[in-house]
């Protein structure tokens, strides 16, 4: 047995026992050679059956409003700073929103989310996403989420009345990094808005993207700071670079390097929901089957914001292939 086998066991034992690991453990997972992240990935998915059995969270998102948006975040074919080509349309009705999110549940969504390309919402545009909310819960009955920008309090607290479960908004990258792909808003904007929609009583969805040219301790302060906020769920995107957006030459993470962001993340947060979101299919040639058992435990399925992926029929069967559960 190797140092860092007994290391990582060691660690393992500390979120067993509820105590827990340190930053300096965390530094040191972050170390670890390429030899020792399946030993890393193996403990990983001991602790995500532990403490969440074999369910897989699976998620449909629905871009009800797409591109045009006034921030200039560089990897986001969304930012009207950008020329991506990508087509732009304004909030749907209730009535066409109803039916996708009625599509998703039958496909066997848990949740499902209304993302938009915003910095933050109108006064109007918010009362026309609260109808859309208030149509999918009287006739839909799924979890619905938000992902809608920055929010003020009152805003917060209206989503909540409205049985919104979890808010989505993303740190993106680490605070040393967050200038270099953003000059519109700040880091503490973000952090913000996540400390009012947990005031009002949301549940949390955080997390950011990996391969946008961080460096490794810039990966580990990302997840530092993810597991300080205690989200029910942490989200990670792995860069797609869009044609037309700074990023658009980005050169793609290593395999081991996703795995093991992944693991340490499950090591940091046991209980939360770990989803692989935008880039999966892109990025990992088995579609994430090797990260729902190094960490993490939830999906995006049926595409994402500009992008396809893969239907929800290929991914519910690739996890019950899996012999895991949805
Ligand atoms: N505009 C709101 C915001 O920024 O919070 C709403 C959500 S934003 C459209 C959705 C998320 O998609 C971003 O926070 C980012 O993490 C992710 N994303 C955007 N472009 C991406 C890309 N090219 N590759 C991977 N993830 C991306
Ligand atoms: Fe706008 Fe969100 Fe894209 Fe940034 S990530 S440009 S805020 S849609």
């Amino acid at each position: 047995m190797t140092e860092m086998f007994e290391f990582i066991k060691e660690c393992k034992e500390k979120v067993f026992s509820g105590i827990g690991i340190t930053s300096s453990d965390v530094e040191i997972l972050f170390s670890i050679s390429d030899q020792h992240i399946g030993e890393l990935a193996l403990a990983a998915n001991q602790i995500t059956r532990e403490f969440n059995g074999n369910k897989v969270d699976v998620e449909q998102l629905n871009n009800i409003k797409k591109n045009a948006c006034s921030e200039d975040c560089t990897f986001c074919g969304q930012s009207a700073f950008f020329d991506t080509g990508i087509e732009t349309y304004q909030l749907p009705t209730p009535e066409q929103v109803v039916i996708k999110a009625s599509k998703a549940k039958n496909e066997g969504a848990e949740s499902y989310c209304l993302v938009a390309a915003w910095r933050e919402p109108s006064n109007k545009d918010f009362e026309k996403v609260c109808h859309i909310i208030q149509e999918i819960n009287d006739k839909v009955g799924i979890n619905v989420e938000c992902s809608l920008g920055f929010l003020t309090i009152q805003q917060a607290k209206k989503l909540k009345e409205l049985n919104v479960k979890r808010y989505n908004h993303n740190l993106e990258t680490s605070r040393s990094k967050f200038s270099e792909i953003c000059t519109t808003h700040t880091y503490d904007d973000r952090l913000k808005t996540l400390q009012i929609a947990r005031s009002a009583g949301l549940e949390l969805c955080t997390g950011g993207i990996i391969g946008l040219g961080e460096t490794q301790k810039q990966r580990m302060e990302l997840a530092i700071e993810l597991s300080g906020l205690y989200p029910e769920e942490v989200t990670i995107n792995i860069l797609v670079p869009v044609p037309g957006t700074p990023l658009e030459l980005q050169i793609k993470l290593e395999n081991l390097e996703i795995i093991k962001m992944f693991s340490i993340i499950r090591f940091l947060l046991p209980e939360s929901v770990i989803k692989i979101s935008g880039g999966r299919e892109t990025n990992l040639a088995d579609s994430g089957k090797e990260l729902l058992n190094s960490g993490a435990n939830g999906i995006i399925t049926s595409g994402y914001l500009t992008m396809g992926g893969n239907d929800s029929e290929t991914d519910i069967k690739m996890i019950k292939n899996m012999g895991l559960e949805i």
